[in-house]
């Protein structure tokens, strides 16, 4: 196994394009509770989880949860794609912001992998010049991402990597 080690109390921030399995990884290892879902809260802002217009709304009500659940001690995980450097350092300022360490996840599956997995879904319909973006995001990402204040990046490289992930709460 590849062991992922965590901080019990703090943030983890999930990177990874859509379709890398974000939500499905979060869903195996931990509690419902416990993952906020940029998705979650596009749904609750606007009735529709695809709704783009209202991404900005939507990660205010994010940074609100999360911020309310670090400052009442509790791990969160954040489940957005998190590509772009700006939405990292905002989760990272977050977690400063309480006191709590932040912690990174990079599921990072090659293009072809999520485009495939995102065609089957009736949940997405995103045009495959998203998916390259992000990508490039992605891979533009994993070159400076471990300077962002993170107190620790764990990079799952493709699918097996991922796969094989433990989660240890380190207390
Ligand atoms: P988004 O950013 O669009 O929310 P995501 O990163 O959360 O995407 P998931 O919803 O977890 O991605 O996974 C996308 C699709 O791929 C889903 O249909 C899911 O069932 C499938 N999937 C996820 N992980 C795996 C896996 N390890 N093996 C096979 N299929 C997977
Ligand atoms: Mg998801």
């Amino acid at each position: 196994p590849v062991q992922v080690r965590v901080p019990a109390i703090g943030l983890v921030v999930l990177v990874g394009i859509t379709g890398s399995g974000k939500s499905t990884f979060a869903r195996a290892h931990f509690k419902p509770t416990e993952v906020v879902s940029s998705d979650f809260c596009r749904g609750l802002v606007a009735d529709d989880e695809n709704d783009q217009s209202a991404t900005t709304d939507a990660f205010d009500v994010l940074e609100y949860i999360v911020g309310t659940r670090l400052r009442r001690g509790l791990l969160t995980v954040v489940d957005a794609t998190n590509v772009q450097p700006a939405a990292r350092a905002s989760l990272v300022r977050l977690a400063r912001s309480h006191d709590v360490l932040v912690d990174a996840i990079v599921l990072d599956v090659p293009e072809a992998v999520a485009a495939e997995r995102n065609r089957e879904r009736p949940d997405r319909d995103f045009r495959s010049h998203v998916v390259a973006r992000q990508h490039r995001d992605l891979k533009r990402s994993l070159g400076r991402v471990r300077k962002e204040g993170f107190r620790r990046v764990h990079v799952l490289h493709g699918v097996d990597e991922i796969a094989a992930a433990e989660i240890t709460r380190e207390r």
